[in-house]
């Protein structure tokens, strides 16, 4: 693990380098506030930081104070090391925002002590940060496809309608449907209509374009946005959907499986709800499956 030590007085920064080494650290050295706090700030900096408090540039309790209102996720663990030992000035010392206090002069093995007490809090905060990013990431996926889930979707099709409106883009949205879906649950049971659905999510996945998504709006439901398209390039994904989905026999544990499906596309006019440009297409998705499935319905006609 890399420590930053800022430290001023050359015999103490020495005997911290030469322990800190001996222990296994990689030691960077700086002799002023400013430097070290220029260091802190960096991307990749040292995870746990020895201050100095008395020392040119910013002291190490101005460092503290400054860390610690900058509201970085990832805060490195600070110890104040000092010579001042009144209880006023390690209270304002904690206070600062320190993590830990330690008096100069220093006994080797309490120095030791203590940092082991910092790894083990910089671990924990690693462990939590991973934690809190995996759960992030499954409350975004649908477990049975892995593309994004109904809230997933619907977070990105907020954020593209703004930017639509703010860059007077045009986009469509589309929900797709697989036609008789109940029927290959009933006759081939729901775990092959599971490796249905997630193939069918792999034949849209091939057909869409990089800034084009889609996610799993609910059972054999999926939701499509298309923003920033050339004129009529969100008819020929659609297109091409349709007809990659339905041009192969899907392999589901040792049956052989044809499906189609079915579209409803909606326009946005720049002035709908999410609720109203969704229910659009959903009523285009009704009108295509009343005129016999295997189909694309436009809301506003094909040319919006
Ligand atoms: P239509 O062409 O009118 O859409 O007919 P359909 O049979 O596809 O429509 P319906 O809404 O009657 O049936 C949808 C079926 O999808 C019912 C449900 O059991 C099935 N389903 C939904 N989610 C899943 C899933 O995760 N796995 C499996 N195997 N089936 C699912
Ligand atoms: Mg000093
Ligand atoms: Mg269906
Ligand atoms: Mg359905």
């Amino acid at each position: 693990m890399r420590i930053l030590v800022a430290e001023d007085d050359l015999t103490t920064r020495s005997i911290l380098k030469a322990v800190l080494m001996k222990w296994g650290y990689e030691v960077v050295v700086v002799c002023d506030g400013n430097e070290a706090m220029e260091i802190l700030r960096r991307e990749n900096a040292p995870k746990l930081a020895i201050l100095d408090w008395m020392m040119p540039g910013l002291n190490g309790v101005d460092i503290c104070h400054r860390l610690c209102a900058e509201k970085n996720p990832f805060p490195p663990y600070l110890i104040l090391l000092t010579a001042r030992a009144k209880m006023e000035d390690i209270v304002e010392g904690l206070q600062s925002g320190a993590n830990d206090y330690i008096l100069k002069p220093f006994d080797n093995e309490e120095l030791r002590a203590r940092l082991r007490v910092g790894e083990r809090m910089i671990d924990l905060q690693d462990k939590l940060y991973r934690a809190i990013e995996q759960q992030k990431k499954l409350a975004l996926a649908d477990p049975l496809t892995g593309i994004a889930n109904r809230r997933a979707i619907l977070d990105h099709l907020e954020m593209e309608m703004s930017r639509a409106r703010r860059k007077k883009n045009h986009l469509w949205v589309s929900v797709l449907d697989i036609d008789h879906f109940k029927r290959i649950n009933d006759n081939f049971g729901h775990l092959v209509g599971d490796v249905v659905l997630k193939e069918c999510v792999r034949r849209i996945s091939c057909s869409i374009r990089r800034h084009e998504r889609f996610g799993r709006y609910g059972g054999e439901e999926f939701l499509l946005i298309f923003p920033e398209g050339e004129n009529g390039a969100e008819v020929q994904a659609m297109e091409r959907i349709l007809e990659t989905i339905a041009a192969e026999d899907i392999e589901a544990k040792g049956n052989r499986i044809r499906i189609t499906v079915s579209l409803g596309a909606a326009k946005w006019n720049g002035r709908d709800t999410m609720d109203e440009l969704i229910r659009k297409a959903d009523n285009a998705l009704y009108q295509a499956k009343r005129k016999g499935r295997n189909r694309i319905e436009y809301e506003y006609g094909k040319e919006g």
